[in-house]
């Protein structure tokens, strides 16, 4: 039987805060970095091909601390058998969550449940390696059941029963091929965040706006908050540009108290906006449910900072959310976010995830197009964040044509890095952080 030998876990830090690049409310220098782990097997084949690859996002000081929180697991998986199966995929979540001494951490927040997330995640790239397919593809194989098996129903059974969930993905099951034929087709709508960083010029700002239309996308993001009069000014030279059948989104990056998020957005609304993302805290629910109705029509979108399943259970119940954008590598893993997929199809709510950051985009086009596929079985309303960043770095890039995912027909979940691109952003002693 093979059995996972050890986690290797990595710093590596992306200077991205020299050009703003990712510049928002909030973080207004953030270095893109990884804590990156490989799930070492002792049958990994040539390259490590059978190994496991993941990674949790973070933006700099801090990533060291993820790395810690990781290497704290080490005693979960090695010596247990290479979780190449649906079982052992289920049982090795819970064997990570359920861990006594380091739920007091969380429980199932923050730090170490970030850290639980990218093992979670590496283990479900080794199965879908071993199993020859690309991470949507092997989630669709599963049957309703094994799928079912996969998520912790605790603090869930008030919304969401096993029952109700079977039936929902059951109720997806008649139509997996054709919409599978159809994303190889004509791929998952995107939309982009280069264009509206809060660090951009106005003039850049609307150059990289007007290619972005040209591009093919349909809906362009910019980052607001910090100066009402400046954020009025970039979106009216936004839409002056772009016109008026292509949608705006704003993010505000948790920028505001509840009043102060009504007020602004008020303020915006003039210039068409289809979403308000983060008016407030991630952890408000209540609040956000209140802005959701002062602001209303334009929808409040959240969740790259929502820290488990729970949450978002409360965020949906309390209809504070009309978008619902879950994030790879916050929660616990595909584990978790299967949770979240299936109580987002309960409840109607369309998932638009939250990708850019590094590797972002490489994982959660997976989970999208897994639930288009095979969970709420629907594309409606629903576009994946792009953000033309630190591509290059990744074995299995992102294809991002005519506005749209090409989805990846390689096996995996899309984590891995290059190895020459780890040796150089090795923090703190890679090349290009010693000088
Ligand atoms: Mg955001």
């Amino acid at each position: 039987m093979a059995v996972i030998t050890g986690l290797d876990v990595v710093d590596v830090r992306f200077p991205t805060s020299r050009d703003l690049d990712g510049s928002d409310a909030m973080h207004t220098d953030p270095d893109y970095s990884a804590a990156y782990v490989t799930m070492c097997t002792d049958d990994g084949g040539a390259e490590g091909a059978g190994n496991g690859y993941g990674l949790v996002f973070t933006i700099g000081r801090g990533n060291d601390v993820e790395v810690a929180a990781i290497r704290a697991l080490e005693t979960h998986v090695v010596g247990r058998p290479v979780p190449d199966s649906p079982e052992l995929l289920a049982d090795l979540y819970r064997r990570l969550v359920g861990d006594s001494q380091l739920r007091w951490l969380g429980p199932e927040k923050g730090v170490m449940h970030m850290a639980i997330g990218a093992v979670v995640n590496a283990a479900w790239d080794l199965a879908s390696r071993r199993a020859g397919l690309p991470l949507w593809q092997y989630i669709a194989s599963l049957t309703p059941a094994q799928l079912v098996e996969q998520i912790d129903f605790r603090y869930l059974t008030d919304a969401l029963t096993p029952d109700e969930a079977l039936e929902i993905l059951r109720r997806a099951e008649p139509g997996r091929s054709e919409r599978a034929e159809r994303l190889l087709e004509r791929g998952y709508p995107a939309y982009t965040t280069s264009a509206g960083w809060l660090g951009y010029d106005d003039a850049k700002v609307e150059r990289l706006a007007r290619e972005a239309v040209a591009d093919g996308f349909t809906l362009i993001k910019l980052k607001v908050g910090a100066d009402c009069a400046d954020d009025e000014r970039r979106l009216r030279i936004v839409r002056d540009a772009v016109g008026p059948d292509i949608e705006l989104a704003i993010d505000a990056n948790q920028r505001w108290d509840v009043g102060d998020a009504i007020d602004w957005v008020r303020r915006l609304a003039p210039y068409g906006v289809r979403w308000i993302e983060e008016p407030t805290s991630p952890d408000d629910v209540l609040g956000m449910a209140t802005i959701a109705r002062a602001v209303a029509p334009i929808e409040v979108a959240t969740g790259e900072h929502v820290q488990n399943r729970v949450i978002f259970k409360q965020l949906l119940q309390a209809e504070a959310i009309s978008v619902l954008q879950l994030d790879a590598c916050r929660v616990g893993g595909v584990n978790e976010n299967l949770a979240i997929l299936v109580l987002a199809a309960k409840f109607g709510v369309p998932v638009c995830p939250h990708a850019g950051g590094v590797g972002l985009c490489e994982l959660v086009q997976h989970l999208a197009m897994a639930d288009y596929v095979a969970i709420s079985g629907k594309q409606d309303r629903r576009v994946i964040e792009f953000v033309d960043h630190l591509h290059e770095h990744f074995v299995d890039p992102v294809s991002v044509i005519g506005g749209h995912y090409v989805a990846p027909t390689t096996p995996g979940f899309g984590a891995r890095m290059h190895a020459d691109s780890i040796a150089r952003f090795r923090f703190p002693d890679g090349p290009e952080w010693v000088s």
